[in-house]
């Protein structure tokens, strides 16, 4: 059914008892053309594009949990193109690009709002860097604003602009930036994606590839055996273990990344602000809580939760840029797992195996990510071949030493 006024109206008139399920809770078939393995933002997204875009819909999501149970549901929302390397930078103004029609595209309110990214700097190397990154997107016809220490105190005057150790010079604002509501992005990608005909199978945990001819031509699940034509793999912190189950080592880590909320109250940042001199990040959610976040806790792990240092060191880099929030109560806090990979950068490929797709390699950038990643990995699931701007995303790249490394660390997963 679509939404929109007139069948509120409608809907309203005869007490709300017509509205249908918005997807179908599928049960698996023996076979699909394609399989897509996750159902986060970017497995349901790959659904709903080869649905839409290649007329692709004998598709089946397959998810181990219920769909948004990982990362998808549990990240700080912050949507942004801000990126340096011209590998990248295409890429996430796609993805933004998409973000903007994507309630359109959905007929789903996913709460796009795009109420401005600011990066402070603190020092004159950091604002020399920000400028550099701030020509770089524009040269790629991105929007991108250096501000000096009065326009951001214009801006967030609550900030510690005085900060003996870390003073507050300016910031680099990307306005298109923003935040959406995660959740409803998966169920509005899920919505479409059914409604095109895909099956969605929540509860079905991949546990095995089958493999026939040299190929990899259907899965082994909680539910039975599933066959397809072409597997793709969009399962995030759990990249490495599904690898595993094909043969495959990948050069990805999975860390713990941990978000916070804090009590409801009144609306006082208009946008999303990160610290420059610490890793914290801020925004405030419509319900009036602060959403933040902050480093990984540090080591290798599959828990869904974090540890109390990170809790420590997160609320550090909170009252370092502003003091007064240090009488806020912390609400909630929970953790997800990333795939860190080696450069800091995705992978969309083929891998070695026939028959089997990567997607992966997200780290903690992904969730803006979605609509760009759904939209070249359904592309290279129905063409066999890289779209244009995941070109850089190739999993070769390793092998021959080009990395993509936007923060310029080396290859050391927990530092990207
Ligand atoms: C705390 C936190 C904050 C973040 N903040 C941001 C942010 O502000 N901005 C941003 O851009 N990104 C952010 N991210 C990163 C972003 O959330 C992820 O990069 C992105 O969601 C990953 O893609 P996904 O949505 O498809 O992953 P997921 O939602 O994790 O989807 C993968 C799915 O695969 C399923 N799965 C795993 N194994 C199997 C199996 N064997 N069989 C079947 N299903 C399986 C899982 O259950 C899961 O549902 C954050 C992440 C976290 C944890």
């Amino acid at each position: 059914m679509r939404y929109s006024i007139f069948n509120l109206m409608r809907q309203a008139l005869t007490g709300h008892r017509g509205w249908g399920p918005a997807w179908r809770d599928a049960s698996p078939k023996p076979a699909y053309d394609i399989i897509v393995i996750g159902g986060g933002g970017h497995g349901l997204a790959t659904a709903h594009y080869l649905a839409k875009v290649h007329g692709i819909a004998k598709v089946a999501v397959l998810e181990k949990g219920w769909i948004g149970s990982g990362n998808a549901g549990r990240n700080t929302t912050i949507i942004r193109s801000n990126y340096l390397l011209a590998g990248n930078n295409p890429f996430y103004e796609l993805s933004m690009k998409l973000w903007e029609g994507l309630e359109q595209d959905l007929n789903y309110n996913t709460m796009v709002s795009q109420r401005g990214v600011l990066n402070l700097y603190h020092s004159d190397a950091q604002r020399d860097a920000y400028v550099r990154r701030g020509n770089a997107m524009r040269m790629h016809g991105v929007d991108a604003e250096l501000l000096d220490a009065a326009a951001v105190a214009r801006m967030l005057p609550f900030l510690d602009f005085a900060n003996a150790r870390f003073p507050i010079q300016g910031g680099l604002l990307q306005r298109r930036g923003g935040t959406a509501r995660h959740d409803a992005v998966v169920w509005g990608y899920a919505r479409a994606a059914s409604e095109r005909g895909v099956d969605i199978i929540q509860n079905c945990e991949v546990t095995d590839f089958i493999r026939q001819n040299g190929r990899i031509a259907g899965v082994q699940t909680t539910r039975g055996a599933i066959r397809a034509g072409k597997i793709g793999m969009a399962v995030a912190g759990n990249t490495s273990r599904v690898a595993h189950m094909a043969g495959l080592k990948l050069p990805i880590e999975s860390h713990v990344l941990q978000a916070f909320v804090s009590e409801a109250i009144k609306p006082f940042i208009p946008g999303v602000v990160t610290f420059g001199a610490g890793h914290f990040y801020l925004s405030q959610s419509d319900k009036g809580g602060l959403v933040f976040g902050g480093d990984l806790d540090g080591y290798n792990s599959y828990a869904q939760r974090g540890n109390l240092p990170t809790v420590e060191d997160v609320c550090e880099g909170g009252m370092s840029l502003i003091p007064a929030i240090g009488r806020v109560r912390m609400l909630r806090s929970w953790g997800g797992i990333m795939d860190m990979s080696m450069d800091g950068s995705p992978i969309i490929d083929r891998t070695p195996l026939d028959g089997l797709y990567l997607n992966a390699g997200w780290c903690y950038g992904g969730f803006k990510a979605t609509p760009a990643s759904g939209w070249c990995f359904a592309h290279l699931l129905a063409r066999d071949e890289p779209h244009d701007v995941a070109r850089a995303y190739r999993l070769d790249r390793f092998a021959r030493g080009h990395l993509l490394d936007e923060k310029g660390v080396g290859a050391q997963p927990n530092l990207h």
